[in-house]
């Protein structure tokens, strides 16, 4: 029997999830005690492997396996999921990563030093802040954002955290970890409906998209509706609506994703013409200068609409973050791997964040690899993917595996 095996990970998978789930889904949520008990769960699987555990400043487990370098080539995911979560997400990362582990330790010393990290709290549900772990190491996190955040019961985040031995004041300490770190891994399922609409099992991730968020005010003159003739109307909500049809082709013409999540009306009555519509925008591209282009535009259209509807508006950032591209050469060998596992790949972004970008902006080259997910779900109990693409996506992860340890170890 070859080392590797996928259905060893199918099989810890479904150990997993019954161990840390229930009728409602994965109950895996960060800084709790069933986030706790997947984590002693997998040390043990991890402690009959010759590795060194370590969990750091900022609450990230390290399994450490010495190579003939120090040069590291490190495969990650996060077994923290949101609550009445999927089965996959994150946790297939690290258990495909344990199984590549486990194949590259069967083989004696590998060239390299290979580790895998378990990221602490990615999805961020408690306390709302997501990639804690990630942007810890990473240093991009900013201790002060974070002080005062509560959950529902409100428990301070600090408090959660100092439970588990972390102290938001240090956690940047963790950036040690990358010291040595010569590439990234990271195997994910796709969350969304790309790889399935084209019948393929795998997909190579080309970066993550950046991001513009902002939040749109539109002012005109609350009236009444019955006494207003249509052409006496300075309707704050006629800018908006035009505004939120015309993102639409926005982002069809530069190949990007445009939404309108939030629309809020006032008075917001049926009795009233719209004095005030409050809309919030989200522009995503891969590109940055398409993205720059995406957000003139929107500009530009909304200025033009509220000069046509005789309203003003105001525009205010509410968060940003540039793209963040993937290393090409690990993006080569990714496709070469995706391949070589199963004839056909397919290059996509990530609309999604993932540690992989923080870990990419720590300047180590990065990639990912996308396995289909059923009908595009995630963050839900019915997210799901095939058994048999569950394996391929191990054995294409182990693939590529190889493949950055020699690109590695000829540096
Ligand atoms: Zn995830």
């Amino acid at each position: 029997m070859s080392a590797l095996q996928p259905q060893r990970t199918i099989d810890e998978l479904k150990e997993l999830r019954s161990l840390t789930g229930n009728a409602d889904g994965a109950q895996r949520v960060a800084w709790t005690e069933t986030w706790a008990a997947a984590r002693d769960w997998m040390h043990e699987k991890l402690s009959q492997l010759p590795v060194e555990y370590e969990i750091d400043e900022a609450g990230n487990v390290w399994a450490t396996l010495r190579g003939k370098s120090e040069k590291e080539m490190l495969i990650g995911g996060h077994l923290d999921s949101v609550p009445n979560g999927g089965w996959l997400d994150g946790c297939l990362n690290v258990l495909a990563g344990l199984e590549v582990l486990r194949r590259i330790a069967s083989e004696g010393t590998p060239p390299v030093t290979v580790r895998l990290v378990d990221w602490a709290d990615e999805e961020g549900a408690r306390f709302g802040r997501s990639l804690l772990g990630s942007s810890a190491a990473s240093a991009t996190l900013n201790p002060d954002e974070l002080r005062e955040l509560t959950d529902r019961d409100g428990i301070k985040l600090v408090d959660a955290l100092a439970q588990f031995g972390v102290n938001l004041d240090t956690a940047r300490e963790s950036h040690r970890q990358f010291k040595n770190a010569k590439a990234y891994l990271e195997l994910h399922i796709e969350q969304g409906p790309v790889l399935e609409s084209m019948n393929l099992p795998l997909g190579v991730v080309l970066g993550t998209f950046g991001v513009e968020r902002h939040a749109i005010r539109y002012i005109g003159q609350a009236a009444h509706s019955g006494s207003t003739p249509m052409d006496h109307r300075r309707d704050a909500f006629a800018a908006a609506a035009k505004l939120g049809l015309e993102i639409r082709a926005i982002a069809r013409r530069h190949g990007g994703v445009c939404t309108m999540g939030s629309v809020v009306t006032k008075p917001g009555i049926v009795t009233a013409v719209v004095g005030q519509c409050d809309v919030t925008l989200d522009q995503r591209h891969l590109d940055a200068g398409a993205l720059a282009k995406m957000l003139q535009e929107a500009k530009d259209a909304s200025q033009r609409f509220a000069a046509e509807e005789k309203v003003t508006q105001e525009w205010s950032l509410l968060w940003r973050i540039h793209p963040i591209p993937f290393h090409p050469d690990l993006i080569e060998m990714a496709d070469e791997a995706v391949k070589e596992t199963c004839g056909l790949s397919h290059r996509l972004p990530s609309g999604p964040l993932h540690d992989a970008a923080e870990v990419a902006r720590a300047g180590v080259p990065t990639i990912m690899l996308f396995v289909q997910s059923l009908r595009g779900l995630s963050h839900a109990k019915e997210e799901d993917t095939k058994e048999e693409h569950i394996a391929i996506s191990v054995e294409a992860l182990d693939r590529l595996a190889t493949k950055t340890m020699n690109w590695i170890a000829n540096q």
